[in-house]
């Protein structure tokens, strides 16, 4: 099989992989100050021969590191950072030596070592099979503040690429061509005048009041947008005593749909409420842009040859620790279990995916700054389970499963899955331009724009 050369290499740095992953799961960072993640990533790849270029595009904790020439030019995307509040040991039951500290909720350590595994196994491929092109492995910083990635696009750190990859730790082995959405994030912070609440309020403008109507006049917004648009906030600066009119209050939104277009036009409009609701109550409002990204564009050539690329890789054997890690972790979220085992099809009694790769087409509400990456290249989404079924996104179990050997199976499973992609594409380039035909035909005359203002640096 193209790749197996690959596959064996895998194995063979297995060791190295399990250790990378392991180092950046026990010191989770926050998004663009993953320091240590980012050293580490960086000696590994340096260590096997790759060229690596530091803060790229720009962003101090990026990562660029290329080995080959010419075309095709391929992306691995691998990401790092962790989450906040989501602290926990690698157990089934919630525990943390550090509660509430960060973790890693969303399994990013896994992620950053399958590419790196990808990049070395498809190194040693192209050496032996002799097969032209260029790879790239990123480490993208800053994903769950959903700007990592138009950061470094903006930083031109993509440039030159044909095709990007990018895989995920997830609960089931799948390659998507559902769409997530686009959003942006902003904070509005309002200024009104203090008086005593009681004795001097005709004196007061309340910047509470502000906020206050900006939320109802949203709510009334919901009705008169498309369906996909989803708006939500919370209050985070809101007064300091009853007795008080508040002279500050700030509230943090997001706005989400299948479009940039739908969410720039939303926010527009979330906008002009806020700036009304500041009329109305004479207050001052303040837009502070927090970040944005653009919804996912699947590629269904690029989706095709990593569904290949599943069938051809065999699926390492869940032992029986594994299986009773999993059934014991999945106490928490019997719900959840069932309604896995329902949209895929799975029988009762499942708690680990076993059962090869398929194309999907679910939708997602969710939001990932690999969308920006995929309106400027073909790219491919692909996810191996990493975790047990009830596990959810973002969850204190996703965080044990992530530092089990669970995750560890689905890391080594999804670098060889994008390995072998990778050499399929190298050893036939015709792929890459169908690819490319298919998304510019998607993109129909669009350009990628970067959803982050130009006044914002990167970090
Ligand atoms: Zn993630």
């Amino acid at each position: 099989m193209l790749g197996n050369i690959a596959v064996q290499e895998i194995d063979k740095i297995r060791p190295i992989l399990d250790e990378l992953s392991r180092k950046i799961w026990e010191t989770p960072e926050a998004g663009f100050k993953e320091f240590q993640a980012s050293d580490n990533t960086a000696k590994v790849l340096e260590e096997a021969g790759f060229t690596v270029e530091r803060k790229a595009g720009g962003v101090t904790t990026a990562i660029k590191a290329s080995f080959g020439s010419g075309h095709p030019v391929i992306g691995f995307m691998g990401e790092f950072d962790s989450l906040p509040g989501l602290n926990q040991k690698a157990t089934t039951d919630k525990d943390s030596d550090n509660p509430g500290a960060y973790g890693h909720g969303c399994g990013h350590n896994l992620m950053c070592a399958a590419h790196v595994g990808a990049v070395i196994g498809l190194k040693e491929e192209m050496i032996k099979n002799n097969l032209p092109g260029t790879i790239i492995f990123y480490a993208c910083p800053g994903e769950e503040l959903l700007t990592g990635k138009g950061f470094m696009a903006r930083g031109g750190a993509f440039e030159g690429l044909d095709c990007a990859i990018n895989f995920h730790p997830s609960k089931v082995t799948e390659v998507t061509i559902g769409t997530s959405t686009a959003v942006n994030s902003f904070r509005l912070h309002f200024k009104g005048r203090s008086s005593h609440a009681g004795s001097d309020p005709q004196n007061g403008r309340s910047a509470l009041d502000a906020l206050e109507l900006t939320n109802v006049g949203i709510n009334f917004l919901r009705e008169h947008v498309p369906e996909d648009v989803r708006m939500h906030y919370i209050i985070t600066e809101g007064g300091v005593a009853p007795n008080i009119v508040p002279d500050i209050a700030s509230g943090y939104y997001y706005v989400r749909a299948f479009s940039r277009e739908k969410v720039e036009d939303t926010f527009e409009r979330m906008i002009k409420v806020a700036k009304g609701a500041a009329m109305m109550t004479e207050t001052e409002v303040e837009v502070e842009f927090t970040g944005g990204c653009y919804n996912t564009m699947n590629n269904h050539v690029l989706a095709g040859v990593v569904k290949e690329a599943m069938d051809e890789v065999p699926q390492e054997e869940w032992d029986e620790k594994d299986l009773a890690f999993a059934k014991d972790i999945d106490k928490h979220n019997p719900a959840l279990v069932e309604s896995l085992q329902a949209k895929y099809g799975l029988p009762e009694g499942m708690h680990l995916y076993e059962g090869g790769g398929a194309i999907t087409n679910f939708n997602s509400f969710g939001s990932t700054d690999m969308g920006d990456v995929m309106h400027i290249v073909p790219t491919a989404y692909c996810f191996t389970g990493c975790t047990s079924l009830g596990t959810p996104n973002h969850s204190w179990q996703f965080c044990a499963c992530a530092g089990s050997s669970i995750g560890e199976k689905g890391m080594i499973l999804g670098a060889k899955i994008m390995a072998v992609f990778g050499a399929k594409l190298l050893n036939n380039p015709k792929i890459v331009k169908e690819a490319k035909a298919e998304f510019d035909k998607a993109m129909n005359g669009r350009t990628y724009k970067c959803p982050i203002p130009k006044e914002i640096p990167a970090p």
